[in-house]
């Protein structure tokens, strides 16, 4: 990215351009510095080869062989997690990260499979990221939502005993939505589609989405929408090769959640400009631009906004188009939309003379 020049009124607009992230997943946010510091409170000895200090962690983040070894070195950071102050502890530190970087709303996703099979209760994991959601609203003025994510290389009965087990939570409204994640290829959604119409019928308003088409063919994302009845798609770079896709996404004003500095650092393209953004753009499809997994692939959720600039130099009206879309495509209500509209046209004000 350092190859390529933003000028500063540009780089300051997108910093204050108030932002909604829709795809980050919370045990992504696992900084190494919190890492080590989880592991000492907790008594955890990492396995010997675990990188032993931050720096060497930072290192191996920059190296990651393949998806497998990611999700490897994950699991092991994931590890330190256990108490609710350590779940409360590496969410607000996103919430304190992001809102520097301009962050108003988020929708951020966990994955509570990943904890119970640990022996961590999920009352553990979800209470300590409420604490942190409450805080954030509180301290820093960041509105939030919590989406279970269920892990789909896990069988789908696993998936409805999870559901089961967040009942309480999504009776109270502390989870707001159901996603699905983890190695996408093997696992098409018709798998899990007793799971999204368990969550459907019992809570019709809580908001669905799945991942989809980051590696996979197109056919996932109409399959999520016609068989897990999604109303958003979590990476969706796929569709550019489906034109009849990109049309129904634009009629039907699904928004993508895209995360362009992942999909470099997991070979889904080379560089940030051959994403199908422009396309997109043409065919009136919505989307967001989101940070996945920010502590292992390289920034925030500024950063994922800096490097589409640095590729596609857009005018400072297409990106009021794209701030505008992202809010329009939250799951919050249409007060709150007005305050976020209100204020992006205030940033694009100050600024529409200078970019
Ligand atoms: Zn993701």
């Amino acid at each position: 990215m350092s190859c390529y020049k933003i000028a500063q009124h540009k780089h300051d607009f997108l910093h204050e351009l108030p932002k909604c992230e829709h795809h980050v997943h919370l045990e992504g946010t696992l900084s190494p510095d919190l890492l080590f510091k989880l592991a000492k409170r907790n008594n955890i000895t990492l396995p010997n080869h675990f990188p032993s200090s931050i720096e060497l962690c930072n290192d191996r983040y920059e190296q990651f062989a393949d998806l497998q070894d990611f999700l490897d070195h994950y699991y092991i950071g994931m590890s330190v997690l256990i108490q609710e102050k350590d779940f409360e502890d590496l969410a607000y530190e996103y919430f304190i990260k992001a809102k520097n970087d301009g962050l108003h709303h988020s929708e951020t996703f966990f994955d509570p499979q990943g904890h119970v099979e640990r022996g961590i209760p999920i009352e553990t994991v979800v209470n300590g990221f409420n604490k942190a959601c409450i805080k954030a609203q509180k301290e820093l003025g960041v509105s939030t939502k919590l989406i279970m994510c269920l892990l789909r290389h896990l069988p789908s009965a696993n998936g409805l005993a999870t559901i089961e087990s967040a009942k309480p939570f999504y009776e109270n409204g502390i989870i707001h939505g159901l996603g699905l994640d983890s190695s996408e290829k093997p696992f098409p959604p018709k798998l899990f589609i007793d799971c999204y119409s368990e969550v459907k019928k019992n809570f019709p308003e809580v908001g669905l989405t799945a991942h989809a088409g980051e590696e996979a063919d197109p056919i996932f994302i109409s399959d999520s929408l016609d068989l897990l009845n999604v109303t958003r798609i979590d990476h969706g770079v796929q569709s550019y090769r489906d034109d009849e896709l990109l049309k129904r996404l634009a009629k039907e004003q699904i928004m993508l959640s895209l995360c362009p500095l992942s999909n470099v650092k997991l070979q889904v393209v080379n560089d940030v400009s051959e994403l199908p953004i422009r396309k997109w753009m043409e065919f009136g499809v919505p989307f967001s631009i989101n940070s996945d997994d920010p502590a292992y692939f390289g920034g925030y959720i500024l950063d994922n906004y800096l490097a589409v600039e640095s590729r596609f130099n857009f005018s400072g009206e297409e990106w009021v188009k794209i701030a505008k879309n992202s809010v329009n495509g939250s799951w919050i209500d249409a007060a709150r939309k007005k305050e976020l509209i209100e204020e992006i046209d205030r940033v694009y004000n100050k600024y529409k003379d200078l970019i």
